[in-house]
């Protein structure tokens, strides 16, 4: 007995026995299962489900908090029993808008992003210990506490979010005025639930660039008024046309100006978009100097932002009428129709005066 234990102390077993020993004890702890898989017995669809075990968990406690900002629940309250219809929704909705729906992925990244609040906005579910950057638009962040999520602001109650909804609400409100009387919901876009007198086809692409455009603005908000801030440093009261007219060229500014230039392909008759004359026009950037140095940041931006989304609709239109699921959608459809055997994409309404009334006041 003695001398086993001194021969084992003196001639210790090999690495490769030890690691034998060892492996055999250990094993994997599979996502919703007390049992542990050794080494040896893991199959390959048990390690794909371990290595997306802890993300499929964590996309869907993200999507939950989404569909519970959609509909304006409060975290704290219990879960509504129509909670789980919608999040069960709007899973298939997004499985259709990704697969079903053929457009450019840049269309629909701000949407794929939103859902697992996956903006990098300070102070969201993943920078929550970033402190909330305040918005350009003067009405969020800063010192007092905040009733809303930075999502929820830039998408849903930024006046650069409120232009675009602004311009949804108009167009149905042609067609059908008591049905929408308050303006789409949060769950309408968000969820991307189509509202009275719109079809789910077009809505499906009528909220995702909405959604796309939002996130431009939010840039192009944050750009005007970087550009303001150095202007007034730099010129201090002296002309500042040529500065402008550098920060306003490039290829998608020229593309937007080209845009709104071409009226003659809008669905509207000419003569009418003449009469209405909206003020995005005068406001548009290169068309006139004047008008775009006394513009304010939030003016120029919200401007952009509503080419944006009707630049994006517009090239929805151009790909023609796609094969499934546009049987309902007729010539008098707001915002796309389809007239005879092409897909139509309604012209930009004028931008209220709000915006005016905001620059006249100042800073
Ligand atoms: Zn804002």
């Amino acid at each position: 007995m003695e001398d086993r234990m001194q021969q084992q102390l003196q001639a210790p077993p090999d690495c490769t026995t030890v690691m034998a020993m060892i492996v055999r004890r250990l094993g994997w702890r599979l996502p919703g299962d007390s049992g542990i898989v050794p080494f040896y017995h893991l199959t390959v669809s048990q390690a794909t489900q371990l290595q997306g075990g802890s993300t499929t968990e964590e996309r869907l406690e993200l999507l939950t908090a989404f569909v519970r900002e959609a509909l304006g629940v409060s975290t704290d309250s219990p879960t509504p029993p129509y909670l789980a219809t919608n999040l069960q929704h709007f899973q298939a909705t997004l499985t259709r808008l990704w697969t079903a729906v053929h457009w450019e992925n840049k269309n629909k990244e701000t949407l794929w992003r939103l859902v697992v609040d996956g903006i990098p906005l300070p102070g969201n579910t993943h920078l929550s210990r970033v402190p909330i950057k305040p918005c350009e638009c003067g009405s969020y962040g800063g010192d007092t506490d905040q009733p809303y999520s930075p999502r929820m602001h830039h998408f849903w109650e930024c006046p650069i979010a409120k232009a675009v909804r602004e311009q949804i609400d108009r167009h149905l409100r042609l067609l059908s005025p008591a049905t929408i009387e308050g303006g789409i919901t949060r769950q309408q876009l968000w969820l991307v639930q189509a509202p009275t007198g719109c079809e789910q086809a077009p809505w499906d692409v009528i909220a995702m660039a909405a959604l796309s455009s939002m996130e431009y603005g939010r840039y192009c908000l944050r750009a005007a008024t970087r550009e303001q801030r150095q202007q007034g440093a730099s010129t201090h009261g002296r002309q500042q046309q040529p500065q402008t007219r550098t920060a306003e060229q490039g290829p998608r500014q020229r593309a937007i100006t080209d845009f709104f230039n071409r009226l003659g392909g809008f669905t509207q008759e000419e003569d009418e978009a003449a009469n209405t004359h909206p003020s995005i026009y005068t406001t548009q950037p290169t068309l006139d100097n004047a008008v775009q140095t006394t513009a304010s940041p939030l003016d120029q931006a919200q401007a952009r932002t509503v080419a944006d989304f009707w630049t994006r609709l517009h090239s929805f239109a151009a790909l023609g009428i796609p094969k499934y699921g546009w049987d309902r959608v007729g010539p008098h459809h707001p915002i796309l129709a389809i007239v005879g055997a092409q897909l139509r994409c309604d012209s930009p309404m004028e931008i209220t005066d709000r915006g005016s009334e905001r620059a006249e006041q100042g800073p």
